[in-house]
């Protein structure tokens, strides 16, 4: 592969110059990932049958990357056994045992990040430090999970049905056999990040990845494996979305989707059926607000990550960016001037700002939403192109201004480098036109005000909002719940929700000396006279 580090192109709209001081391109997809590593990771798919082998190609060189087996109905329903098999006696060790499963998964997987941030890039074609941002956001979960986890399983003493008489415990039953279905994304934040907390509570995983991204789910799982993890405990099952998808949803006991939001509805309604839970983390049209008193170059500068991190394939990226009307030229300028100044690059290593797209649909999709607004009256302020000359499924970092409700880009997911920026008056017209959408994912308040950064964040209809910061601020909180409100989804990863969620809860009440009921030959009325005389004195004393 050749060093395709290139600048973006300039706000003046000047054509890309070569950065050769960028670093990048001296290794290749093809000598990271060799046919002896593809062969090893995908002894980790359960797929015993014939079913017809499927190619996966290397977004930034549009080589072919793996040749990956598949798994047929029958796969399914081993994988389901096996795992349900290995479940049993893993929920009979102590919390403290998987825990330390975990923790030696952290320590191994920050010595090794150098594998795994190749697979990531190979199969995402995505930036090395967007890449790493999926390591910082898997090792945050293990070591809070590993660490914290016991205390959000542990059991309970709750108030019993009568004070001395009842004593009751809330404790938490791991589900069993967790089916979890992963995009392509976040590959390895998405699969095993997820899955950390499952196995903590005393979980197996069927897990369906995304076969594009497969490679680094497979590496996750194998690493685990040498931490410790019972192999038979995560299975991993390759094929069609919506073949593979639905036999997983109709054989777990609990079903951890992400994906868009068009899928986690036909999952949710599938999960209904069966009567059996399901968080949905979905998709989102997430705004940036930038208000009159913010720090114009640290908003421009948080801007650019928050847009164009992993070429805005990231769910809570900002595709929205609403400017208080009195700074919005000069922020324009600011943030159009380091759009522009981004290094495109598809190297083994850091130094490029922003990689490629993933398929030849997230191109299709970008390209369109741009196309469609520049032709209703849209400008380019910056970007705005696909980059061929880089590698096949390039497009530069893109800022739209004049963009209107009826434009796809406005409303619509795009899933790409590419946002609309819209001036506003007032905050409350601010507020009113981020929550204007039916998502509720993510989103980020810019002031120097911050008891008022965090006044406007409470009037936003999203699962996170991050004052001052993209994204990574509460993402990366991890002892906090992360996910959406509205078509953005159903749950929460991350803190307390993030692993009770892969739990029952039970109530043990254990009753001493007398039944709650007439005894000691009282009668049916004598009973509940003296019954409501102790629900009156228990008023009194304020027992209850
Ligand atoms: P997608 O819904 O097409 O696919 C997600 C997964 O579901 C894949 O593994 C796919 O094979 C599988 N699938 C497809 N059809 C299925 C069906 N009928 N039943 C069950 N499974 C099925 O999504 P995508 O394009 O891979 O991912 C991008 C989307 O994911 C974006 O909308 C993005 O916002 C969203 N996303 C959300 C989060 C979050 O945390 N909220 C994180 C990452 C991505």
């Amino acid at each position: 592969m050749t060093d395709i580090t290139a600048d973006a192109q300039t706000p003046a709209g000047g054509a890309a110059e070569r950065n050769p001081a960028a670093p990048g391109g001296a290794r290749t997809v093809a000598s990271a990932v060799t046919p002896a590593v593809v062969a090893r990771l995908a002894r980790g798919v359960t797929a015993t049958s014939d079913a017809e082998p499927a190619h996966t190609v290397a977004p930034l060189t549009g080589e072919r990357l793996a040749t990956l087996p598949q798994s047929g109905p029958e796969d399914v329903e081993l994988a389901f056994r096996l795992a349900r098999r290995a479940q049993t006696a893993w929920a009979a060790l102590p919390v403290r045992r998987r825990a330390a499963v975990l923790l030696r998964f952290h320590d191994l997987m920050l010595r090794r990040q150098d594998e795994v941030l190749d697979l990531i890039q190979a199969e995402t074609g995505k930036a090395r430090l967007h890449a790493f941002e999926e390591v910082m956001a898997v090792a945050m979960a293990a070591r809070h999970y590993g660490v914290k986890g016991a205390s959000y399983l542990r059991d309970r003493r709750r108030g019993g049905a009568l004070p001395v008489l009842t004593s009751t415990v809330e404790a938490r039953r791991p589900k069993g056999v967790i089916g979890q279905i992963s995009p392509w994304n976040y590959p390895f934040e998405l699969s095993v990040g997820d899955a950390l907390p499952a196995f903590l509570a005393g979980n197996a995983v069927v897990n369906k990845p995304d076969t594009q991204t497969a490679l680094t789910a497979l590496w996750a799982r194998e690493l685990l494996v040498e931490a410790g993890l019972p192999a038979d405990l995560w299975q991993i099952v390759l094929g069609d979305g919506p073949v593979v998808g639905p036999a997983v949803v109709d054989r777990a006991d609990y079903v951890a989707f992400t994906g868009s939001t068009r899928t986690g509805r036909e999952v949710a309604q599938r999960a209904a059926a069966r009567l059996v839970g399901a968080s949905l983390e979905l998709g989102g049209k997430n705004a940036m607000l930038v208000l009159a008193d913010a720090d114009l170059d640290r908003a421009a500068e948080g801007a650019v990550r928050a847009c164009f991190s992993s070429a805005g394939q990231l769910c809570i990226s900002i595709e929205r960016l609403f400017v208080h009307r009195s700074v919005a030229d000069e922020f324009l300028a600011r943030f159009a001037a380091r759009t522009g100044a981004l290094r495109l690059g598809g190297g083994l290593a850091y130094g490029a700002d922003m990689g490629s797209l993933v398929s030849e649909r997230q191109l299709e999709t970008v390209t369109r939403h741009v196309e469609e607004a520049v032709k209703a009256g849209a400008t380019v302020v910056t970007g705005g192109r696909a980059r061929p000359d880089l590698g096949p499924l390039f497009y530069e970092p893109t800022v739209l201004d004049g963009v209107t409700p009826e434009m796809a880009v406005c409303a619509e997911e795009t899933f790409g480098p590419v946002v609309s920026v819209y001036r506003f008056d007032t905050e409350d017209e601010a507020v009113a036109a981020a929550n204007s959408t039916p998502y509720g994912l993510n989103s980020s308040v810019w002031t120097k005000d911050l008891r008022r950064g965090r006044a406007v964040a409470a009037r936003l209809h999203t699962g996170t909002v991050n004052v001052n910061e993209a994204y990574a601020a509460a993402y990366g909180s991890v002892s906090s719940p992360m996910g959406g409100m509205g078509d953005s989804g159903l749950g929460r990863r991350h803190g307390a929700e993030g692993i009770l969620r892969y739990t029952e809860a039970q109530t043990i009440a254990t009753q001493r000396l007398l039944p709650i009921g007439p005894s000691l030959g009282m009668d049916d009325e004598r009973f509940a006279a003296v019954f409501t005389a102790g629900l009156k004195a228990m008023r009194a004393f304020r027992l209850k």
